[in-house]
């Protein structure tokens, strides 16, 4: 089953359920060449995205149903998830994104640096309730701006935050039977190599390759780790070293629809030379009371499934994530549009990037995916398809990730 949307002024209203093979024929009856094109499995042109992404809301329906047979024909069946807890090793940072709510400067209520025994506390307790992934997030660099920062990694005895996180990820690594899964901002290929030897996988969000995002009053005004080619360096790094790294976009920030597809594109290039992209992320801003940007229109939903059916179509072999709380209450629509993967859920931690949208109960995703006609299930913080490139060398990385994956690639623990 699939579901017809009725489209009004840019808004999407979902009328019910129609089975696959009445928005097949919808689709014939209103095929264009493009979405002809798609049917061949083919990666789309940078022109045919274009027109898709701005494709009238009659039109909607058919680019779905593309997108939803290709994500079927790369991962038929099953929609997945990573268990995980979320670990905010610091919330310092120097950079001042407009859409930030994790940030936060030294003395500001809630700033924190967590401590070993803290990190470890929750990767245990995440380990008692089926977590498999311990995620990483923090701000970038903070001790390069903030005094109080060098001062703590002193007390802590590291040399900077990275040295911190490293032995933070080896921590969880051997003393817990989570993967570490950094997202610690840019890299040199030094910190790749390093981070690599105890993680399977890591993650930078590329966002936007929208550089005047960084003008004064826009997004990335005072964000100096998001200019887009210096980000797009750390990317390439990694798949020089064959690291399975995860990226993705933030939609809503102010870039343009074409920015967006040549942000896919400029990700999809980095991919055909290095095979190593094995996530994108199609984030949509929210707004909060809080931020800079508290006065920002939101992304639609129609924007959304535009956004997130494009990325399949551009990437027909690359998981395709987006996270359901950031669309809930509906965000099962996100399926129709080809996504295969909902990211990491915690049963413990709350989302620390937008803690005022909680997770959606695991048993509630389940349900709403087998709604969708698919099932779901655990993964590992690396996809299936790059487990062997970890597993095929020697020492600890590799026999936890062993323990922890099973035949398929996915994790040991049922979903
Ligand atoms: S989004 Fe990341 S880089 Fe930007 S301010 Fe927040 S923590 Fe820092």
């Amino acid at each position: 089953m699939a579901t017809a949307y009725i489209t009004t002024a840019g808004r999407c209203i979902i009328r019910g359920d129609v089975d696959a093979t009445s928005i097949r024929s919808l689709d014939r009856q209103a095929q264009s060449p493009t979405l002809g094109e798609v049917r061949s499995g083919q990666s789309i042109s940078r022109e045919a995205a274009l027109r898709l992404i701005r494709c009238p809301d009659g039109e909607l329906p058919n680019l779905l149903a593309a997108a939803r047979e290709a994500k079927e024909r790369f991962k038929p069946g099953v929609i997945t998830y990573s268990r995980k807890v979320f670990i905010p090793l610091t919330n310092l940072c120097r950079d001042y994104c407009g859409y930030c709510t994790f940030r936060r400067d030294p003395g500001d209520p809630g700033a924190h640096t967590m401590t070993s025994e803290e990190v470890l506390a929750v990767a245990r307790a995440g380990e008692k309730l089926g977590c498999t992934e311990a995620l990483f997030s923090l701000g970038d660099k903070p001790e390069l701006l903030f005094p109080e920062m060098r001062e703590t990694l002193r007390f802590l005895g590291y040399k900077s935050t990275l040295h911190y996180l490293e032995a933070m990820c080896e921590l969880v690594l051997r003393k817990t039977s989570l993967l570490p899964h950094p997202n610690p901002g840019l890299l040199s290929a030094e910190w790749v190599a390093r981070l690599a030897a105890v993680s399977p996988s890591m993650g930078l969000m590329l966002e936007t390759t929208n550089a005047s995002l960084l003008a004064p009053g826009a997004a990335h005004d005072n964000a100096p780790d998001k200019v887009p080619a210096r980000r797009l360096k750390t990317i390439e790094e990694a798949g020089k070293q064959n690291v399975p790294f995860t990226t993705g976009l933030l939609i809503g920030i102010g870039e343009s629809l074409q920015d967006r597809v040549d942000t896919l594109l400029a990700i999809r290039d980095l991919h055909e030379r290095y095979s190593h992209i094995q996530e994108v992320i199609v984030q949509n801003f929210r707004v909060k009371p809080t931020i800079p940007m508290a006065h920002w229109p939101e992304p639609s939903q129609g924007d959304m499934l535009r956004t997130v059916a494009v990325a399949r179509l551009l990437l027909p072999n690359v998981n395709i994530q987006a996270p359901p709380n950031l669309s809930a209450p509906y965000y099962e629509e996100l399926v129709d549009a080809g996504i295969n993967d909902w990211g990491g859920i915690s049963p413990l931690t709350p989302d620390f990037i937008n803690p005022e949208m909680p997770w959606p109960h695991l048993e509630q995703l389940r349900l709403r995916t087998e709604s969708k006609g698919s099932t779901l299930r655990q993964r590992l913080p690396i996809y299936p398809e790059y487990v062997s490139r970890i597993t095929v060398k020697h020492g600890l990385l590799s026999e936890k990730l062993r323990a922890a994956s099973s035949g398929d690639g996915l994790a040991r623990r049922a979903a």
